[in-house]
């Protein structure tokens, strides 16, 4: 093996410098066959660890660093799902093992945030890992930054991305000392001395904040302050303004000018989500608004009746919008949707998720807590996740069509059983995911209202709303928002091709803007047709056969093509756990039958298709344990498989099999052709999200979290 000392790291940070340089130095020693030093590594480590990872990462063999061999063990069996009770020392040496990897590009960053979350999950006292990720993360950044400044907002970033919780700032400005970064001049900065008292004093809230106005508190905190204290902060200034505006209101006053009264004490107070707009205002939420006047009886009809008792007073009070503000919550990328649409009085959120790699919930921002409605596009747990979370203060109503409102509550049923979201975050309390509880399960089941396909509905002051079927799962729609005739279409999932279960969606080409899934924008097609002779094939010559796919839509979608092709006849299909339950639900039904409790093992005949596309975990993953080794049994994966899930690792070969394993792969999101097609016929702002492509095409707009899009003014 050629060592090249220029494929080691670099960095200007003396202490990172000086541990590289030492891990180069081992690696040198182990390949001369001399041991190699003794001295604990930058964690405490095995020395071994590091030098280890760097021949490896460079497809070198490094069979004499016998402790290290050991760790990674381990750290394979982890990343196959396979490892039993990992204990504390085990799990940090995998951590530091698989961080060593990570710097040397060995592994990338989904790996190291698979092991990370792991590790919240094996690791009961979190403390131990929260101080070896400070310093990993001050070290990663300590690689791409010099300045304090720098390595804060990178660790930031890291620390979204694994979905870890907050860190105070001041702490880890102490971690920074430990590596001689100066952070001193960066924790001196009033907005971070702020953030230190709230995080450390939070019941003084009201006595920290001074004479500061809402905005400046926002602005000062709004980086590292975990979200349920900027909440917090919230109600405590909303608090306060919604007395003033009381004040001002008299029993003789008419709705028109108690409005403007109470707009006016918000703009006084400085109620600003940012230098631009003011909060809406509702004169519902003062304690003693005045009487409304009649309602225009026209707007009044097109309200569903469940709807009508709780926009009584928002329609009455609705005064004229001049500006629209479109807030990506959720960003572009594929994880927590969430798109907040913000107008002078009101505003609605679309889909509300969480994300399945990290577990966190779109970004909070004011607006949030002032939404009139929510309008949920499908019910999948990346649109719909964060609702139980949006319930712990919301009290509106959320809209969707068709089973959508049956199978979110299934599925956060479902989730709340296999413990989402994972420790540390569940207990911390500044975290607002910790609110993901049985209790606001019930509240997201008590306050759903249905929606029907193309009838439009007021759900918020001047905001109609338009359902059309979208073709993605069952009860998926898009929706199609008018605000004072500025014309909004929101695709959620969507699928423009025709497919065992649904004709393919039809949208309109004229709104103002479309914000589109773009899943398969830029890529290659896939072949529908294929995808049914593979199955066939399998399946003449296989068995068992296990199709592990998602609960809902994709196993709808496999049993409906099993019965076409005539295989529900020749062969004893099954399906079994929450997709039985989903299929039930949604009333789709063929020639198979529900997995018999008794039946604990699969025979020759038959064919089983359970949840758990990825198969973390259930009953396709217990399955294939038991027919791993049977050359005549298959296993036919056929959706989405994120890096480093068992199905993921059973097509990648790290998961040692006998039996046949294939990627029938299928999807329930336009193909590329389709989608570049329909998106050129559109006219007005194109705004691309839930995508993994990595930076914006030629004419469409992809933003960023918590990037505002203004279109009207
Ligand atoms: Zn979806």
């Amino acid at each position: 093996m050629d060592l090249e000392k220029s494929k080691m790291p670099k960095t200007k940070n003396t202490i990172v410098s000086k541990v590289l340089a030492k891990v180069f130095s081992d690696v040198e020693s182990s390949l001369r066959g001399e041991d190699i030093s003794l001295e604990a590594g930058f964690f405490g480590e095995n020395s071994e660890l590091a030098a280890y990872a760097y021949i490896l990462s460079e497809g070198g063999e490094a069979e004499s660093l016998s402790q290290a061999k050991a760790v990674d063990a381990i750290l394979q069996r982890i990343y196959r799902d396979e490892a039993s009770e990992v204990s504390e020392d085990n799990m940090i040496a995998c951590l530091t093992l698989g961080f060593y990897g990570l710097l040397f590009a060995k592994y990338d960053d989904e790996d190291f945030r698979y092991l990370y979350r792991y590790a919240m999950r094996a690791i009961r006292k979190y403390s131990v890992v929260e101080k070896w990720l400070k310093k990993a993360l001050v070290f990663e950044s300590l690689l791409h930054h010099i300045d304090s400044e720098g390595v804060f907002s990178r660790v930031l970033f890291w620390l979204k991305y694994l979905g870890a919780p907050i860190f105070n700032p001041m702490v880890l400005a102490e971690t920074c000392q430990e590596f001689d970064v100066d952070a001193e001049k960066y924790i001196e900065q009033p907005e971070i001395k702020l953030i230190d008292t709230i995080r450390r004093h939070s019941e003084y809230l009201e006595e920290a904040l001074g004479k500061r106005s809402y905005h400046e508190t926002r602005n000062a905190t709004k980086d590292w302050l975990p979200d349920a204290l900027s909440s917090e902060l919230l109600s405590i200034y909303r608090k306060s303004a919604n007395d003033e505006a009381q004040s001002k209101i008299r029993d003789d006053m008419s709705p028109k000018d108690a409005f403007k009264q109470v707009s006016e004490v918000f703009k006084k107070t400085g109620f600003q989500s940012n230098s631009e707009s003011v909060l809406p205002v509702r004169l519902q939420d003062l304690h003693s608004p005045p009487d409304p006047p009649a309602i225009d009886p026209i707007v009044f009809e097109l309200i569903p009746k469940k709807l009508r008792m709780d926009l009584l007073s928002a329609v009455a009070y609705s005064t004229k919008t001049k500006r629209i503000e479109v807030i990506f919550l959720g960003g572009a990328r594929i994880g927590q949707s969430g798109i907040l649409i913000k107008t002078d009085t009101g505003g609605i959120l679309m889909d509300f998720g969480l994300s399945v790699a990290n577990h966190r919930i779109p970004e909070w921002v004011p607006e949030l807590e002032m939404i009139d409605s929510v309008l949920v596009s499908h019910s999948h747990l990346d649109h719909i996740g964060g609702l139980p979370v949006l319930y712990e203060k919301y009290t509106g109503k959320w809209c969707s069509v068709g089973f959508t409102g049956a199978i979110t509550k299934a599925l956060l049923q479902d989730a709340i059983k296999v413990g989402t979201p994972h420790l540390p975050r569940k207990k911390d309390k500044w975290d607002l995911v910790s609110r993901f509880t049985h209790d606001n399960v019930d509240k997201v089941s008590k306050n759903h209202v249905q929606l029907e396909l193309g009838k439009s509905s007021e759900v918020g002051p001047g905001i109609l709303v338009t359902p059309i079927d979208a073709s993605h799962i069952p009860g998926s729609v898009s929706y199609l928002v008018d605000i004072e005739g500025v014309k909004i279409l929101y695709t959620g999932d969507f699928n423009i091709d025709k497919s065992v279960l649904f004709p393919g969606a039809n949208l309109p080409t004229d709104p103002d803007m479309i914000i589109f899934d773009g899943t398969y924008w830029g890529r290659v097609d896939f072949d529908r047709h294929k995808v049914s002779e593979t199955i066939s094939d399998v399946i003449q010559t296989s068995g068992p056969v296990i199709i592990p796919s998602f609960a809902v839509g994709r196993s709808q979608e496999i049993l409906v093509t099993l019965d076409n092709l005539g295989i529900t006849r020749q062969r004893n299909v099954m399906v079994a756990g929450l997709a039985e339950h989903i299929t039930k639900l949604v009333g789709i039904s063929g020639n198979w039958q529900g997995l018999k409790k008794n039946k604990v093992t699969l025979d020759k005949e038959d064919v089983l298709v359970a949840g758990g596309g990825m198969m973390g975990g259930g009953l396709a993953r217990q399955h294939f344990k038991e027919h791993r080794k049977n050359p005549e049994a298959a296993v036919i994966l056929c959706g989405y498989l994120a890096p480093r899930t068992p199905g993921w690792n059973l097509l990648h070969g790290y998961e040692p099999h006998d039996c046949q394993v294939e990627y029938a792969r299928l999807s329930a999101h336009s193909s590329a052709s389709n989608l570049e097609k329909y998106i050129k016929s559109c006219k007005g702002k194109k705004v691309i999200v839930h995508t993994p492509y990595p930076d914006a095409p030629k004419g469409l707009i992809m933003p960023e979290f918590q990037e505002r899009i203004i279109l009207k003014t």
